[in-house]
């Protein structure tokens, strides 16, 4: 099974970290925030932290490094139920040439190498959640909300928001939404639920096909039937899965049918089947428990360009000291920010990365004075790193 197939709604350490922080010591006092909201009297939030990073591409993966390194701990908050952002969800097998030091490597194994990179800062991961609300509180922190209700209270927050919020291309069928979640899904988070139900899949790339070989050669909890739908005859998914596909269908395991959803009919409030306009342009109906749709993902801005912080062409704009907004204590770094000179490189967004974890740490722990050192001879950061020595060559 592919990566993407894996990619279950997971949220890792989440439950760890939720505590309920509503003593009147902890809560922050509030103040109106700019568009009047504020954190509630009596309502704290899921967790305290020195610093909360949106976006769990590259960039928001490298600052847990440089933060690590100021003895920061970081949050990281993701849209996408795995780490990656661009790289793990746009090219994850593509050959990246120009990661100094690194001669070429795929965007997979950028994202893995980071990963361990970071493994010794030991992040609170909460992926899965898109950021929807960010306001700054009457005692200077920020309160991070998600659109599933996750409450951070931040000294510091990193948007490496990059191109916005990867969400899945939803259908257009007018009123099929209405079914999402419930017999309409466009990830898996639990494959046993689909257990002797009629499973229409639909898309025709990795996860499409990757889910419904899946589906039909599960030996427990299988679907009483597999349909694969995709509008031709041709897949963008790996060829090996393409001819393990075709090889179900010849052996009746599941079905190939060409074409796409036009419609559905309902039965009882329950989504009850799609009307499938076929390449002979006449619709036929498809019966179904489930429908699964993989039609890829793609970037939403969404909410950021609703936090009141400068924005240039819907980029926000960052000074090249600190790269910070202009709400002081609010970084952004990656893709999502412009100055003058910027370029979209994964190189720029590590180096504005490592400069706003040093200006970060000015606002986290302004008393603590860490001297400046190299990750060569440190013991302090030897420590910190796990190791013993570095790495002798
Ligand atoms: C096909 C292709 C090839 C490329 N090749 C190269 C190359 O060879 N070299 C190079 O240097 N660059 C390359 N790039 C550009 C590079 O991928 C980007 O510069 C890099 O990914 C930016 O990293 P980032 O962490 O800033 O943002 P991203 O990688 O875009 O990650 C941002 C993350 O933030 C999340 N997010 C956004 N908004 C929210 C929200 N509100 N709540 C929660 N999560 C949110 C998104 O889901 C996403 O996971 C390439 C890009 C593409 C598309």
């Amino acid at each position: 099974m592919g990566r993407r197939a894996t990619g279950a709604a997971i949220v890792l350490s989440c439950a760890a970290l939720i505590f309920a922080c509503a003593s009147s010591s902890s809560s922050p006092e509030t103040t109106p925030a700019a568009d009047g909201g504020g954190l509630e009297t009596g309502t704290g939030p899921d967790a305290e932290a020195d610093a909360v990073i949106i976006g769990a591409g590259p960039v928001g993966l490298f600052a847990v490094f440089e933060l690590g390194l100021l003895e920061i701990e970081a949050h990281v908050i993701d849209a996408l139920p795995q780490v990656g952002g661009q790289p793990g969800e746009l090219y994850p097998d593509k050959p990246i040439y120009d990661i100094p030091g690194i001669p070429v490597c795929s965007g997979q194994a950028l994202i893995d190498g980071l990963m361990r990179q970071i493994a010794p800062f030991k992040p609170r991961m909460h992926l899965g959640h898109q950021v929807s609300t960010l306001l700054k509180q009457g005692d200077g922190r920020f309160l991070v909300e998600t659109h599933k209700g996750l409450r951070l209270l931040a000294k510091t927050v990193f948007i490496a928001a990059g191109v916005g919020a990867f969400v899945p291309k939803r259908l257009a069928t007018h009123g099929i939404d209405a079914f999402e979640d419930r017999q309409l899904f466009y990830s898996v988070a639990d494959a046993a639920r689909f257990a002797g139900q009629r499973l229409v899949v639909v898309g025709g790339g990795d996860s499409a096909l990757d889910w419904a070989i899946h589906f039909a050669t599960q030996a427990d909890d299988a679907p009483a039937s597999v349909n694969l739908l995709h509008r031709r005859d041709s897949f963008q998914a790996a060829p090996a899965s393409v001819a393990r596909m075709r090889a179900l269908c010849a052996a009746g395991a599941m079905r190939f049918v060409v074409g796409q959803v036009d419609d559905f009919e309902q039965q009882d409030g329950r989504l009850a089947a799609i009307q499938v306009l076929g390449p002979d342009g006449q619709t036929q109906p498809l019966p179904l428990d489930a429908l699964l749709v993989f039609h890829g993902m793609s970037p939403k801005l969404g909410p950021i360009a609703d936090w009141q912080l400068a924005l240039e062409r819907k980029q926000l704009v960052v000074d090249t000291e600190k790269f910070q907004t202009s709400e002081p204590g609010i970084f952004a770094v990656g893709d999502i920010n412009t100055y003058p000179g910027k370029r979209k490189l994964i190189l720029c967004g590590f180096h504005e990365a490592t400069l706003a974890a040093y200006a970060a740490q000015a606002v986290v722990a302004p008393d603590k004075n860490l001297p400046f050192q190299y990750t060569t001879s440190s013991t302090r950061l030897h420590r910190l790193l796990g190791v013993d020595a570095a790495p002798e060559r």
